[in-house]
């Protein structure tokens, strides 16, 4: 039998079901692994006890009749979901030491279908970062190369997954946040549709686009974690109301027309000229480009379609995420949550002093560029004329999808790269998001998946974006290349 951390989600579900191992064992050594890779910085919190706590109620369980693929199969989840049990900061001093009084939904459907949570997840701040360099409580590293980043925001969970900590984890994605730290280390991770997930529970930073997603090691376990994540929620007024969905049925479902070497026969893949520009490193192009043609081997014809305001989306969305981001964070003004600083005047002052020492530098500079846009004076100039912008962006996206059923390209410009390594420039960063942000705003779901290795062996991710509520497309051409390739099977050296 393989190690145990070598099991991804289905390969465990099934060696728990058959009783070949028990929760309890497999949460033991994932526990062990966890408190030997604490150098990755990944971890904000591990509640040992509890987890095997829960592993054993999920083995008398399994010995009372009771089954599933999910039934004692241990997880993590990103530290921007609040859990009643483990302490909940968002990657921010302004929350240190947080206990929720109630768990997120999306931490609850995952409990419900029998998963042991480990812990708690770092992150950037708030969700506001491409690299975790961003969290209070310092960065996360990657397993593929410890001096690089592991993309953000939600780098712990990818780092995780990537380096067998745990064959699972949720993250959330409000501009990319899923699909490119999963491209970054070498994971599938998908974002599903806006509304798809419940946000009820996940500490807001742009509520028009978070959305919470699976990250794992293959588009099955992806499916098998998104059909138990996702569902209607009365309590997100933005929750899509439409029936229970079986992503991994409906992944494996034949395509008409396909054949065993041709599964993905007549599936339609555009590709946006503005996806694969002169500046695309050379190493994400050939990479990706490679994975297209494995593709059309498998029956898929590309097409070439045009999403000719890619590069406005990098403005767009450092309007609209920063202005939502400025009055969601509103909320933390040392009265109601959190830290409250210790010295202090009258109430204003108390306010101004909380939020001074909470907050960290990218989480301050987002509040000001929200506010600024957001006032009366540049409302118009800014904001609304964004607004204007993110339809027009979702428009183009339904004329490609006249024409393809999947839009596919890189999921980031470069590798990841060296801690550090964008200095103290915020928009080098910001432009590093280019391929993520127009699917978010858009409200599609998008996933990325292992497509090959670039510069200094890092992995390089391949995005695939499908139209609304159409995941089990996503799925389905992400399951077929993944049957056909070993990208997603290579782990980082060492592990
Ligand atoms: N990198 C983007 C940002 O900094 C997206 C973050 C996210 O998806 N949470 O806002």
């Amino acid at each position: 039998m393989k190690a145990l951390h070598e099991m991804g989600v289905a390969e465990l579900g099934r060696a728990l079901g058959s009783r070949e191992v028990s929760s309890a064992e497999v949460t033991k050594h994932l526990l062990a692994r966890v408190a030997s890779h604490q150098h990755l910085g990944a971890w904000l919190s591990v509640d040992g006890d509890n987890a095997i706590a829960q592993a054993q109620a999920a083995d008398q369980r399994r010995a009372a009749g009771a089954s599933g693929p999910l039934l004692g199969v241990p997880l993590a989840h990103k530290d921007i979901f609040v859990t009643s049990v483990l302490p909940t900061t968002a990657g921010s001093k302004m929350l240190e030491g947080y206990m929720s009084p109630f768990d997120a939904t999306v931490v609850r459907k995952l409990a419900d279908a029998g998963t042991v949570t480990l812990g708690k997840l770092n992150c950037d701040e708030f969700a506001m970062g491409s690299s975790n360099e961003n969290s209070a409580f310092g960065p996360v590293r990657n397993p593929w190369d410890p001096s690089r980043v592991p993309g953000g925001s939600s780098g712990g969970s990818a780092a995780s997954v990537a380096a067998r900590l745990v064959p699972a984890t949720t993250g959330t994605d409000t501009g990319g946040s899923i699909r490119q730290p999963a491209s970054f280390s070498g994971i599938t991770g998908i974002k599903p549709t806006y509304g798809v997930c419940s946000r009820y529970g996940m500490i807001a930073f742009a509520s028009s686009l978070d959305q919470a997603g699976p990250l794992a090691r293959s588009a099955e376990d992806c499916a098998i974690l998104l059909s138990a994540m996702s569902g209607f929620d009365e309590r997100d007024s933005t929750s899509a109301n439409r029936p229970p969905q079986d992503f991994h049925a409906a992944m494996r479902r034949p395509r008409e027309g396909a054949s065993a070497a041709r599964p993905l026969e007549g599936l339609r893949i555009g590709l946006p000229r503005e996806f694969f520009p002169a500046a695309l490193a050379s190493d994400v192009d050939s990479a990706v480009r490679a994975s297209l043609r494995e593709l059309e081997k498998l029956g898929a014809t590309l097409v070439d379609v045009s999403l000719p305001r890619t590069e406005l989306s990098i403005p767009v969305y450092y309007i609209i995420a920063p202005a939502e981001a400025s009055s969601n964070l509103s909320r933390f003004d040392g009265v109601r949550f959190g830290h409250r600083a210790k010295r202090h005047g009258d109430l204003l002052d108390m306010y101004k002093k909380t939020r001074a020492e909470g907050f960290g530098p990218e989480v301050k500079r987002r509040i000001m560029i929200g506010t600024y846009v957001l006032s009366h004076g540049y409302y118009d100039a800014y904001y609304l004329q964004a607004q204007k912008l993110r339809r027009m962006i979702a428009d183009d996206f339904q004329r490609c999808f006249l024409s393809c059923d999947v839009i596919a390209g890189p999921v980031a410009p470069t590798v990841a790269w060296k801690i550090g390594g964008k200095g103290d420039d915020p928009v080098a960063t910001y432009l590093a998001d280019i391929f993520t942000l127009p699917a978010s705003l858009a409200g599609l779901p998008g996933m990325s998946l292992p497509a090959g290795f670039g510069e200094g062996g890092m992995p390089v991710g391949l995005q695939l974006i499908g139209n609304y509520f159409d995941e089990a497309t996503l799925l389905q051409a992400a399951h077929a290349f993944q049957q056909a390739t070993d990208w997603h099977t290579h782990a980082p050296a060492g592990i």
